[in-house]
């Protein structure tokens, strides 16, 4: 153990963490395969937080560690100007291990045209995009000035502990929400460029990785509701999350192609059909995904929920935006009422074609022109 990883011990017990442990590949119970995935994202991590700090011409002092933990979990917190990501190796362990039975099942059944040989491609990409959406998240939280929302200059340990909240407004559950949720659409953001730059220039490849794009979301959305039991008190469910995380998704896409509005509404039609594979994924490894994925995409409640995040996050945004060192547009809430209506009518047509056994696709497109 170095200087720096002791201090960072010393620092988590001072605000009331347990014995937290480095992690030592020597020391563990993991696989060889296993170790050295830990290890080496671990000696990439400052240098890839780095690069998104540097892309947006800013300079903010981050140190990230793995602990040794097996509770699924990451958090990030402030103290004295000096910002800290923490990862359990638990978090790492899960994710390679689903992400391995999710390609072998990909290259062995030949979905959305992969084959055999993309077999170890595929779980690079998935677990690189899961664990970038994770790192992301957290960095997030760092340059939107959510760290900060604590009274400094005491400490917030964010996501680690429900009882360290230092921030009044910290308390409330939708204000919380609406914290985790712009951390996720920003971080979605960000990987998005990320897959359109792995992508060339036809549909077909976009949409290839595309779906592992998203089962990595999922994935990790997963892992993170399968194994921590206090995770709904800070963030979304599951559901909640891909709803506004698929929207950010399409709005970084659409912008990215320079086209008429047409051409991208077109465009995001043929992506989208991707998710009746996800879906179908879902439904084959019930075990892999969290239960929230497994209900009804047509549930009104996940459109409710989202519009009172959306809601709270507008007051979420002036106050993160005093320390923000990304500073993000504010906004006026939404008219709940008028919305859920429009989103009603949207999930009778879709239930419809669902019922008369139309696919996602298929589905979109009869909604498309329906509104034409
Ligand atoms: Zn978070």
């Amino acid at each position: 153990m170095n200087n720096k990883e002791r201090s960072f011990l010393k620092l988590l017990s001072k605000h009331g963490m347990k014995n937290p442990i480095i992690f030592d590949a020597g020391k563990s119970f993991y696989t060889q395969d296993e170790n050295n995935v830990i290890k080496s994202i671990s000696e990439s991590i400052e240098e890839i937080l780095k690069k998104m700090s540097q892309a947006r011409g800013i300079a903010p002092y981050i140190s990230a560690f793995c602990l040794h933990d097996e509770a699924v979990n990451a958090f990030c917190f402030i103290d004295d100007a000096h910002y800290y990501i923490a990862i359990h190796s638990g978090t790492y362990v899960e994710l390679f291990r689903r992400s391995q039975r999710l390609s072998d099942y990909i290259a062995d059944n030949g979905i959305a045209g992969y084959t055999e040989k993309d077999r170890i491609r595929l779980l690079v990409s998935i677990w690189n995009y899961a664990f970038k959406m994770i790192l992301a998240h957290e960095y997030m939280h760092i340059i939107l000035g959510h760290c900060d929302l604590s009274n400094k200059p005491s400490l917030l340990l964010w996501e680690a502990k429900n009882d360290l909240y230092e921030c009044e407004a910290m308390h409330d559950r939708l204000y919380r929400h609406a914290l985790e949720m712009f951390a996720d659409e920003f971080a979605a953001m960000d990987m998005t460029r990320q897959v359109l730059a792995n992508t060339g220039e036809s549909i077909d490849e976009l949409k290839k990785e595309l779906l592992v794009f998203y089962l990595a979301i999922v994935l990790k959305f997963s892992i993170f509701d399968d194994n921590v039991p206090f995770n709904e008190r800070h963030h979304p469910r599951p559901r909640v999350r891909l709803y506004y995380i698929a929207a950010a998704i399409d709005e970084t896409i659409g912008k990215s192609m320079e086209m008429m509005t047409e051409d991208v509404n077109c465009l995001l039609f043929a992506v989208n059909s991707i998710w009746d594979d996800v879906l179908a994924i879902i439904h084959r490894f019930q075990d892999l995904f969290s239960g929230d994925l497994l209900r009804s995409w047509l549930d009104i409640n996940v459109n409710e929920e989202y519009l009172e995040i959306y809601n709270a996050a507008s007051v979420v945004v002036k106050d993160a935006n005093k320390f923000a060192l990304w500073p993000i547009d504010e906004y006026a809430s939404l008219d709940m009422d008028a919305l859920l209506q429009a989103i009603i009518e949207e999930k009778g047509l879709l239930s419809e074609a669902a019922a008369s056994g139309l696919s996602f696709e298929e589905a979109n497109d009869l909604l498309d022109r329906r509104n034409l």
